[in-house]
C-alpha cells in the first residue's frame, strides 16, 4: 500500500471528469493547496461553506473534493473578516486541499447527469445538449516484429482505438520491411552506422481522439526500440461522438405525475419541490439536467420530453415554460448532492486498484440553503 500525493488524487479526478469537457469560462481544478502533500483522508462535497471546512478540519482531511467551485469570481483581496476569507485562512492554516470537477462531471459520460438518470430508473438515455465532440486523428506506428505487442499495449492503455461505445483495443496490422540508414551519432537498436538496414517490420494502424494526440505518441516513444520511430498522424474527418449536458430518458412503464414526483422524491431524497405545468398528464419520458437548467428549456421541448426536471427555475422562466407546454419539477439544485456518494464509490474502487492507502468519506454538513417550513 501506498500514501498517494494530492496530485494522483487529482488525476482520479481528472480521469472521472476530463477537464476538456468544461465548459469555456467555468472554474475547476486546483483551488487552494499543494498538491504534492501526500493525502491520507479525502471528504468529498457538493459544495465547499464553512461548515465543509470546519468538518474537513474537526475530521483531520487532507484533501477536500467538490462538485462547484470554492471561487467562482476571482478573488481582489483575502478579508478574513468575510466568510471565504475566514475560509481561506483555515484551509490554508491546517494545510487542506481543494478540488473541483463541475460542468467536465456534468458532462461526462458517466458523471452527474448520468447519476441523476439512473436514479431515476431512466433507460436508453441521450444527452440533451451537444457541449463536446473533436476529430479523430489516424496514428500509424512502424515497429520490428518482436516489439509490436509491446507497442500496440501502449497504445491502448493510452486510449488509442476506442471504437463507439462498446468495442476497445482495436487496430490494424500489416507486415512489410523497414528501410534506413542510421548517420552521425545515430546508435540504432538495429544495424549499424552508414550501413543500410532492412528490418522485416508491422505497421500498426489505429484512431484517437484529438486530443490524446500528444499523450499516444509520447507513450508509443517510450517503448518503441528505435531511437527515431516513424509515427504518421492524420487528422480525420470523422468526429468522436457528442457529449453535453443533460440526459432524456424512459421509464420502465407510463405512470402518473403526482406517481413520478413521489418517485423523484424518494430516490433523490428529497422533502419537496416545485412544480409547473399540467399534474394531470402521464410520465414516460423524463429529461433531467441537474443545477441550473434555464437556459435549456427549449432544447428539452425539442426531445418531446414529458417532464423536465432541474433545479434553481427563476419566476419568469417559470411563465415560459407554462407558454411551452413542458411540464417542469423544480426539485431544486441541492439534488446534485448525489455526487458525494457516487464519487467516494468511484475512488474506493481507483484506490484499491492502485493499491493506494486512503481514507474516503462523505461530508455530512448540509450545505442546502433552503428551508422547507
Ligand atoms: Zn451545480
Amino acid at each position: 500500500m501506498k500514501v498517494a500525493n494530492g496530485f494522483e488524487y487529482a488525476a482520479i479526478l481528472d480521469k472521472i471528469a476530463p477537464k476538456y469537457l468544461a465548459m469555456e469560462g467555468d472554474v475547476i481544478g486546483l483551488q487552494v493547496g499543494d498538491l504534492s502533500k501526500k493525502v491520507r483522508k479525502i471528504m468529498f462535497t457538493l459544495d465547499v461553506l464553512e461548515p465543509v471546512v470546519e468538518e474537513a478540519i474537526e475530521k483531520n482531511v487532507d484533501m477536500i473534493i467538490s462538485h462547484h467551485a470554492f471561487f467562482y469570481r476571482p478573488l481582489k483581496k483575502i478579508d478574513t473578516s468575510t466568510g471565504q476569507g475566514r475560509m481561506i485562512r483555515k484551509l490554508i492554516k491546517h494545510d487542506i486541499i481543494v478540488y473541483n470537477a463541475h460542468t467536465n462531471l456534468d458532462i461526462a459520460p458517466d458523471g452527474v447527469n448520468d447519476y441523476l438518470a439512473d436514479a431515476l430508473g431512466l433507460t436508453d438515455t441521450e444527452t440533451i445538449v451537444s457541449t463536446y465532440q473533436e476529430p479523430f486523428v489516424k496514428i500509424a506506428v512502424y515497429v520490428p516484429q518482436d516489439a509490436e505487442e509491446k507497442v500496440r499495449t501502449a497504445l491502448y492503455n493510452n486510449g488509442a482505438g476506442e471504437v463507439g461505445n462498446d468495442y476497445k483495443d482495436t487496430s490494424f496490422s500489416y507486415e512489410g520491411k523497414g528501410h534506413f540508414t542510421p548517420t552521425g551519432d545515430a546508435d540504432p537498436a538495429i544495424g549499424e552506422v552508414n550501413e543500410p538496414t532492412i528490418v522485416n517490420e508491422i505497421k500498426i494502424e489505429t484512431i484517437i481522439p484529438k486530443h490524446l494526440e500528444e499523450t499516444v505518441i509520447k507513450a508509443v516513444r517510450s517503448v518503441h526500440p528505435y531511437e527515431e520511430p516513424v509515427i504518421d498522424c492524420f487528422d480525420l474527418s470523422n468526429l468522436t461522438y457528442e457529449q453535453g449536458l443533460g440526459r432524456v430518458g424512459l421509464l420502465p412503464k407510463k405512470i402518473s405525475m403526482p406517481a413520478f414526483i413521489d418517485h423523484l422524491k424518494s430516490e433523490l431524497a428529497i422533502e419537496n419541490v416545485r412544480f409547473i405545468g399540467d399534474i394531470g398528464k402521464d410520465v414516460e419520458k423524463v429529461a433531467i439536467i441537474g443545477g441550473d437548467g434555464n437556459k435549456f428549456i427549449h432544447q428539452v421541448k425539442r426531445t418531446g420530453a414529458d417532464v423536465y426536471v432541474t433545479g434553481d427555475i427563476y419566476y419568469h422562466t417559470g411563465h415560459d415554460l407554462l407558454d411551452l407546454g413542458l411540464s417542469t419539477v423544480d426539485a431544486g439544485h441541492h439534488i446534485e448532492k448525489i455526487v458525494k456518494s457516487v464519487l467516494k464509490t468511484k475512488y474506493q474502487k481507483e484506490a484499491d486498484n492502485l493499491k493506494y492507502d486512503v481514507e474516503l468519506i462523505v461530508s455530512e454538513a448540509n450545505t442546502d440553503p433552503f428551508l422547507f417550513q
